[in-house]
């Protein structure tokens, strides 16, 4: 199964996208959680990619699509995939749908998560994520059990450096001028499929399965 799952930032489509990647067996494949790896690393790359992303703009194109083009030649891929944070622009759709048709293995379908522009802003603000193994929380809407530790590994809770609100307001405004277009590009293309990113994880999960089965 090859999709991606769309949506602003905060729509939740990293926690979704790690649920339906257990109940698929298929790797969520995060360009945000790529770029951060070789910025934690310390790589050429990383050190490329920081600045955008420390200002909540979109690193270069060159660089993430480089990025997706290795991670989806890698074995776990084969058998498909849910990309999350990619495309995030046309350009991107259309270097991905150009890399997929040479491979003869097109995207099947692309999944919005819609979420209303006001609740994306309380999202992203109490976001916090394990440190050990990725888990996210919400401080207001689903926190851990413990203040600052995750409920799965116990590890610490951390802010993304780039979920403050100043760098938030810049992000949903990338979101809205760069990638929103994607969402005409995937409808022309009958590849569009729109569930509500509102209600408990698990709802939505239900919800973009009953798509995901038809892929
Ligand atoms: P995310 O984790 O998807 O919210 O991404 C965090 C940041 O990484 C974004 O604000 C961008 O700076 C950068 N980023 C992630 N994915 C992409 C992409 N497909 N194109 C350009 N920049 C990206």
């Amino acid at each position: 199964m090859r999709t991606v799952l769309l949506g602003a930032p905060g729509s939740g489509k990293g926690t979704q996208g790690v649920v339906l990647s257990k109940n698929y067996g298929i790797p969520q494949i995060s360009t945000g959680d790529l770029l951060r790896a070789a910025v934690s690393a310390g790589s050429e790359l990383g050190k490329q990619a920081k600045s955008a992303m420390d200002a909540g703009a979109l690193v270069s194109d060159d660089i993430v699509i480089g990025l997706i083009r290795e991670r989806l030649s890698e074995a776990d891929a084969q058998a498909g995939y849910i990309l999350d944070g990619f495309p995030r622009n046309i350009p991107q759709a259309e270097a991905l749908d150009e890399m997929l048709t040479e491979l003869g293995q097109p995207l099947q379908g692309v999944v919005l998560l819609d979420v209303a522009f006001e609740e994306l802003m309380q999202r992203l603000t109490g976001r916090r994520t394990c440190q050990d193994c990725g888990a996210i929380y919400n401080i207001h809407l689903s926190p851990s059990k413990v203040e600052d530790h995750c409920d799965n590994c116990n590890g610490e809770l951390f802010q993304r450096a780039d979920d403050n609100e100043d760098t938030i307001s810049h992000r949903l405004k990338v979101y809205e001028d760069q990638t929103s277009p994607l969402i005409n590009y995937y409808q022309n293309q009958h590849k569009l499929h729109t569930i509500a990113g509102i209600g408990s994880v698990d709802d939505i999960a239900r919800a973009a399965s009953l798509i995901f089965d038809k892929f």
